[in-house]
């Protein structure tokens, strides 16, 4: 089958080669025919080297698809059945998934190491467990979630990963108040998704900030109630907030530098929202003095914040009615051959979201 290899980190360009085989089905593990899949900042940062990932490897986890064959032991799910590809399955047993919390259970960490594709020349890893821009991938069967029959691949595949990490990040983790002031650092998918939570929310101002004026304009379809370039924001905390600064801020970039502005744009006692996923060795600095004593909230947001599956369901519920525009978030669409423009378009911000159909 065909899958998009990246050969060594570092490298920019992904190999669609046709001698892959998916591998590790049996009991308990499903394989999947992928339809959809979404390019998010993730596997840039996997293919750069920013998060740990051994190479060669399949990059896509934001992804949807239907089932081809079930494992011994595997219940909930049969052939035919449409699902997102879930790449931090909830094992239902650990600490975490007691507490409610499935975004922090490791059961999908524990086969890192274990290659999901095979090629005549060796191994292959799949990006997170999965390695959506294949046309099949074998996963667990936690991995494999079900979804209703009107909701299209595209759509599904983005629940997968952006739009429930954005969302999350407003809903779950900040629960922003009704009437607060908002700023979105970073406008790709993810940051809009977090804009349209803010908006659901109630909040009374969001400043999107964005380098690319492309995306500003997206920011303000989405709810934005302004969009400025980064060396705008300090005129626009002045303007919105008198100069206190912003009830919430939401870092969604994952980087330091920004992570420090985003600090100082929160006003006193206000949250800051990590959401971006940035490096080990990329270290933030805040003084011992203004921690304790601007008692600002910093709260990091991982994959949502909240019970994934949950999570998932809301969104479609949101969908369905309306209340969010996820078909608005994918601004480009290609084919598994020409998964390397989608690259192209996410690191120059041409696009919120790519969706590479296979
Ligand atoms: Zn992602
Ligand atoms: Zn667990």
């Amino acid at each position: 089958m065909r899958a998009a290899v990246l050969q060594e980190i570092g490298q920019e360009k992904l190999e669609v080669l046709d001698d892959v085989e998916a591998v590790g089905f049996g009991p308990g593990r499903v394989r999947i025919r992928v339809r959809a899949t979404g390019l998010c900042h993730s596997d840039l940062s996997a293919m750069s080297g920013v998060l740990p990932q051994p190479a060669p490897f399949v990059p896509g986890h934001e992804g949807a698809g239907e089932i081809v064959e079930v494992g011994e032991g595997v219940t909930h799910l049969k052939p035919g059945d449409r699902v997102v590809v879930c790449w931090l399955p909830a094992c239902g047993a650990c600490p975490a998934c007691k507490r409610g919390q499935t975004q922090l259970c490791l059961a999908g960490f524990m086969n890192a190491g274990t290659p999901n594709f095979r090629r005549p020349g060796g191994d292959v890893f799949g990006f997170a467990g999965t390695g959506t821009f294949a046309e099949e991938v074998v996963v667990d069967a936690g991995c494999a979630v079900p979804i209703p029959g009107d909701v299209p691949f595209d759509i599904a595949a983005l629940i997968g990963c952006g739009v429930t990490t954005g969302l999350g990040a407003a809903l779950n983790t900040a629960e922003v108040e009704a009437g607060s002031s908002v700023a979105v650092i970073g406008c790709g998918g993810v940051g809009i998704s977090a804009i349209q939570g803010a908006r659901l929310r109630g909040a009374a101002e969001i400043v999107a900030v964005d380098p690319v004026p492309a995306r500003r304009e997206e920011a303000l379809r989405f709810g934005a109630t302004q969009a400025v370039a980064p060396d705008e924001l300090a005129d626009a905390k002045q303007r919105v907030t008198g100069g206190e600064g912003f009830d919430y801020v939401f870092e969604v970039v994952g980087r330091s530098a920004t992570a420090r502005t985003a600090y100082e744009t929160t006003r006193r006692g206000g949250t800051l929202v990590v959401v971006g996923a940035g490096a080990m060795d990329d270290f933030l600095q805040l003084s011992m003095f203004e921690l304790f004593f601007d008692e600002k909230r910093i709260l990091p947001s991982m994959y949502g914040g909240g019970d994934v599956l949950r999570s998932y369901e809301r969104t479609i519920a949101l969908w369905r009615a309306g209340r969010v525009d996820l078909d608005g978030l994918i601004t480009h669409r290609v084919p598994l051959a020409e998964v390397n423009e989608a690259l192209d378009q996410m690191r120059t911000g041409t696009s919120l979201r790519t969706c590479v159909e296979i």
